[in-house]
């Protein structure tokens, strides 16, 4: 009988500082305050687990703050971890969750800690059978993942034409566009998308993405939304803010552009409430914040009863994220894109955290999809190097 017991649980933060201070590159709310402390770096905070047959498994916590918040969360929970099983990783997940479940903490720094420990387990696991993570999670639904260029960022108008042109030059067939800049006349947003869907044509899915640009403002989201259906726009991502449930399910029930979000939500009990209220058309949830592989197995299962695809999120989240999501992505009956990320905040100095950190990329891009590899776990092994660089804590 295969048993693999866990020796050693290390939490890693890593914080890359941008040499120079740039304007906020998506509309989140408050952004030319905010700018300086949200886009100041790019972080992580990286999970290492070692088990007694000598097997390594890595996890990430999804980290847009205080990286070492979440670190110093690992580090509590690490006793519950010594000496458990790694096969035993949903068994572990309900440990973990019931140390803070009557206590307010399922969402925030908590639950992204969770995430990343849970992610490391299902590493080790894989490995300890020698199998991909894909084949535990019951195996291949998708022989490729189709994938989208994300994203198109506020640059001078030339500037954004010649990268939409890149990216279909490239391969993409589909990519998403960052607009919200412009809250009081939104017409320029919509110029701005109409430009870039006469450039790259009708054969080119486009996308649009508000980053809650809207807050609660339903009535301008919805003239957006008209607007956008209008350009053949695939889905309209967070409109909204993601607390405003019943605007969303307004936005979903007025219009015909599909409502995507997820990416700001945790756990399966923040997906039921989307999906019974009909606020969404696709979901979104990145595995490194909504409470890792284990939990993001149940909201696939969610969406899959409600009849809504499955898009992962994967943001600004390390390269270890976007191994993980690959792997947990092909496994999913009802996967529907998955997000390329093609730019970094700094043009200048591009995210080594997302290019540099593994020491094979995990991310193969062919002929408009993603080709899964197939190595043992998440298929991601550590550039020391590059940790021992940005390395924080
Ligand atoms: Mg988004």
């Amino acid at each position: 009988m295969k048993r693999n017991r866990i020796t050693k649980v290390e939490p890693v933060s890593l914080y890359v500082p941008l040499k120079e201070k740039i304007d906020a590159p998506i509309s989140v709310p408050h952004a030319a305050a905010l700018a300086d402390v949200i886009f100041s770096g790019y972080r992580t905070t990286l999970v290492r687990i070692q088990t007694e047959e000598g097997i390594a498994g890595v996890g990430e916590c999804m980290v847009r703050l205080a990286p070492t918040a979440t670190l110093d969360i690992v580090r509590d929970l690490a006793p519950i971890l010594i000496g458990r099983d790694v096969l035993d990783r949903e068994a572990i997940w309900e440990l973990l969750y019931g140390t803070m479940m009557n206590r307010g903490h399922s969402r925030g720094f908590y639950t992204e800690a969770i995430s990343g420990i849970d992610i490391a387990i299902w590493d080790c696991a894989a490995k300890t059978l020698g199998v991909p993570l894909y084949t535990l999670l019951g195996g291949r639904h998708h022989e490729k993942l189709k994938a989208y260029a994300s994203s198109l960022r506020f640059r001078e108008m030339d500037i954004v034409i010649a990268q939409a042109l890149d990216f279909k030059k490239r391969g993409y067939r589909s990519m998403k566009i960052k607009i919200g800049r412009n809250l009081e006349h939104p017409e320029a947003d919509i110029a701005f998308v109409r430009a870039i869907r006469e450039a790259v044509g009708d054969d080119v899915q486009l996308m649009v993405d508000a980053n809650c640009a809207y807050g609660d403002d339903v009535a301008t989201a919805l003239r957006v939304g008209r607007a956008l259906q209008d350009l053949d726009i695939y889905w309209f991502e967070e409109p909204l803010s993601p607390d405003h449930i019943d605007g969303n399910a307004q936005l979903a029930a007025a219009l015909d552009i599909r409502i995507a979000l997820g990416e700001a939500d945790f756990m399966c009990y923040g997906a039921r409430e989307f999906l019974a209220r009909r606020a969404v058309d696709v979901f979104q949830p990145n595995i490194s914040r909504t409470g890792g592989i284990t939990e993001a197995r149940r909201i696939a299962a969610l969406c899959q009863a409600h009849h809504i695809p499955y898009a992962p999120h994967t943001g600004s989240c390390s390269a270890v994220c976007l191994a993980a999501t690959l792997q947990f992505a092909v496994a999913l009956p009802n996967f529907l894109i998955f997000e390329s990320m093609q730019s970094d905040w700094s043009k200048a100095q591009p995210n080594p955290l997302r290019h540099d950190l593994l020491r094979e990329p995990a991310e193969v891009f062919q002929d408009g999809c993603m080709v899964i590899q197939e190595r043992p776990g998440i298929g991601a092994e550590l550039n020391e190097d590059v940790v021992d660089k940005w390395r924080i804590a």
